[in-house]
């Protein structure tokens, strides 16, 4: 098990001890991955099953965590509407399209009031991290809450993150929260993979490129923090409709321009983590 201690900013430094957490590791995964993004509404989900489904179609065994426990979005993503089995002791994942499915929403009912959720994220985190029965996965992917409040802090504390990607719109208000974001993560040493710019422009049919929540902002936001910049992903229509359809670009349309885009994301991960 992994014990990071935490270094905190300078000006806190002097009044408060450094923390050591102890994070737990997933069991029947080799590495665990987050998608996080400060705001919600930035396509942090998208680009995670998008992400999960072009790594499995790399043959490689993947698993896609829905941890967020205030708006789940997995069972719409992916149209499951089943729930999960359990063995007495542990729940199985459901499998779609080949990849190893959980989230809070498959557990839940729809309409659960946001009230009730609040103290279910402790007993959620450990749910997901102690008993859930992950199979021999290459890569977990993770879809945090968004934010940087209690819930999002208590998965980062106590999930062994292999790396975090951190999605973001152009907009100056999301730019704000993702320079919290990536403080929180440097804080609690887990490591910054990079930032992707997601809807970054939109291509008109006139041919013209259209900055609509402004330009460059992500790519200078990593730079100011020394993180990679991991590339953009424009506004698609597509995207929204296929993932309304539940049967996300990658998969119903793996050739689509927007598609490839996640497939040069996912061979980033890959030649991060598995070096053939
Ligand atoms: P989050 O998980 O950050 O709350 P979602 O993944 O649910 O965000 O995306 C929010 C909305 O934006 C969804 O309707 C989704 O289909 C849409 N969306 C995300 N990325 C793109 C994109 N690149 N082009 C067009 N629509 C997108």
């Amino acid at each position: 098990m992994d014990e990071k201690k935490v270094g905190l900013s300078d000006t806190t430094k002097a009044k408060t001890e450094p923390k050591t957490f102890r994070r737990n590791p997933i069991v029947g995964t080799k590495f665990t991955i987050a998608i996080s993004s400060a705001k919600g509404g930035v396509g942090k989900s998208t680009f995670a099953s998008n992400l999960a489904l072009a790594l499995k179609k790399m043959d490689l065994s993947v698993g896609l965590l829905d941890a967020d426990i205030y708006g789940p979005s997995l069972p719409k993503l992916f149209s499951i509407n089943e729930k999960p089995e359990s063995d007495g002791q542990k729940l199985k994942p459901i499998l779609k399209y080949g990849i190893q499915c959980m989230s809070i929403g498959f557990l839940t009912e729809e309409q659960t009031p946001m009230i009730w959720r609040g103290p279910m994220v402790i007993s959620a985190i450990k749910t997901f991290t102690q008993k859930v029965l992950w199979k021999d996965l290459d890569f977990l992917i993770v879809d945090m809450p968004p934010g940087t409040g209690d819930t999002q802090l208590t998965f980062a504390q106590e999930i062994n993150m292999d790396g975090v990607i951190i999605i973001s719109t152009p907009q100056e208000i999301a730019l704000q929260d993702v320079k919290r974001g990536i403080r929180m993560f440097d804080k609690l040493k887990v490591k910054i993979l990079g930032l992707i710019d997601n809807m970054s422009h939109f291509i008109g049919d006139d041919g013209k490129k259209y900055a609509i929540f402004g330009e460059g902002g992500v790519k200078k936001t990593a730079e100011e923090f020394k993180k990679d910049f991991m590339g953009e992903i424009p506004i698609d229509p597509e995207v929204g409709k296929q993932g309304d359809l539940g049967s996300p670009i990658v998969e119903s349309k793996p050739d689509h321009e927007i598609s490839k885009k996640y497939f040069k994301f996912a061979e980033k991960i890959k030649s991060i983590y598995l070096l053939d």
